[in-house]
């Protein structure tokens, strides 16, 4: 397997900051397309992954898995991209295309492991995947996807993580008119949460930990805003159906689990890295379900994508240079960022 070394952004340990780095790609091969990546999007596992906060990270590590940029080469079989156009990269960049879950498109619970696009080992080529803070990426074009010209494309660049993890159990638990849906932590999956479900027809009430946020939740399109430390608030909030836990630290997720109505589910998509814990009796009474959600598919993150361009969504976004990423990473630990960080991969160059 050729291949050649690019700039990059990474860290070489768990402590360190984040600096310039070469790494390699591959060649285009037959099935593969290379993306110059323009905008790459911070979300808060890439936060988790460089602070080895779930264990099992490997260095040099790369993050990135909100890419967007322009088709730069096509291998002789590609059939569906060509040079020039707008392509993106989430998280999965391979799997085994043969079990159940890849024939149906659930390539997020692919049983014999799929491969994510940064900190893994690559299968088929070996090496470790580099993600989005690089110059290029080189990825098979079923793992591509195609980006609406009408969405602005810095901002569009958060759909491919934050969208599909919060579009896609919006789905599943069959979010619509009639349907009162929370959101917890208004942070980058939980302010896109708020403007898909609302898109989507819902009632949508957002569960705060800051009032400044909660003074901005109405203009994100909330119908209501609950103060979470505010006990008098959480106590008059109506029972939901479904509450969607987009929260990345350790929390009591019982005080939510008793806002849901009979047969209501708390779904979490948030990963803090402790445990957390459930009184029995709060599922128990009312037959509630705790349960969560992986990312989505390839097919529905272009569904996604194409339901945000249909419905003019796109991430409330703080554009910086590559040379801010250590700062980000920081005020992104403190939930300082309305809503997500997104850098401007041209910066790479200067
Ligand atoms: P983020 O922008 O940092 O948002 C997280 C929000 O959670 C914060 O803005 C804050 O909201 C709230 N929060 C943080 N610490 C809290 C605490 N101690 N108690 C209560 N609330 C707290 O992060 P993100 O990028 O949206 O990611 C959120 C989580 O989802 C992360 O753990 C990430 O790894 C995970 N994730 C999972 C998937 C998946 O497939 N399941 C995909 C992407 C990300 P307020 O300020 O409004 O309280
Ligand atoms: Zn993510």
């Amino acid at each position: 397997m050729t291949t050649h070394y690019i700039n990059a952004f990474g860290t070489e340990a768990a402590e360190a900051p984040l600096k310039p780095l070469e790494i390699q790609r591959r060649e285009v091969t037959p099935h593969d397309i290379q993306i110059e990546i323009l905008y790459c999007g911070i979300c808060h596992s890439d936060l988790h992954a460089v602070h080895n906060d779930w264990g099992g990270s490997v260095y040099p590590m790369v993050p990135g898995h909100e890419i967007v940029g322009r088709v730069t080469a096509v291998g002789e079989h590609v059939r569906n991209f060509k040079v020039g156009d707008l392509a993106g990269v989430g998280c999965i960049v391979d799997s085994c295309h043969e079990c159940d879950y890849c024939k149906e498109g659930d390539e997020q619970f692919c049983e014999n492991g799929n491969t994510i696009v940064f900190k893994k080992k690559k299968k088929k080529y070996g090496g470790m995947t580099y993600g989005g803070f690089s110059e290029n990426i080189v990825v098979d074009e079923n793992y591509a996807l195609h980006i609406p010209d009408t969405l602005d494309l810095a901002s569009a660049a958060p759909i491919l993580c934050a969208g599909i993890t919060v579009y896609s159990p919006f789905k599943h638990w069959k979010v619509g008119p009639g349907k009162n849906v929370g959101v917890i932590g208004i942070g980058g999956l939980g302010h896109i949460a708020i403007k898909i479900a609302k898109a989507m027809g819902a009632y949508v009430t957002v569960f705060t930990t800051s009032q400044s946020k909660a003074d901005d939740a109405k203009r994100l399109r909330a119908d209501a805003v609950v103060l979470s430390k505010d006990a008098a608030q959480m106590k008059n909030c109506p029972k939901q159906d479904m509450i969607l836990d987009t929260v990345s630290a350790k929390h009591n997720i019982n005080t939510y689990i008793n806002l849901l109505k009979v047969d209501g589910s708390l779904v979490m998509v948030g990963l803090p890295a402790e445990p957390l814990e459930i009184g029995a009796g709060n599922v128990v009474h009312g037959r509630k379900s705790f349960t969560g959600s992986n990312i989505g598919g390839i097919r529905e993150t272009q569904e996604v994508l194409n339901f945000c361009a249909a419905h003019h969504i796109t991430a409330d976004i703080e554009l910086i240079n590559v040379n801010q990423i250590n700062e980000a990473f920081e005020r992104l630990e403190k939930g300082d960022v309305k809503y997500r960080f997104v850098v401007d991969m041209a910066s790479l160059k200067h």
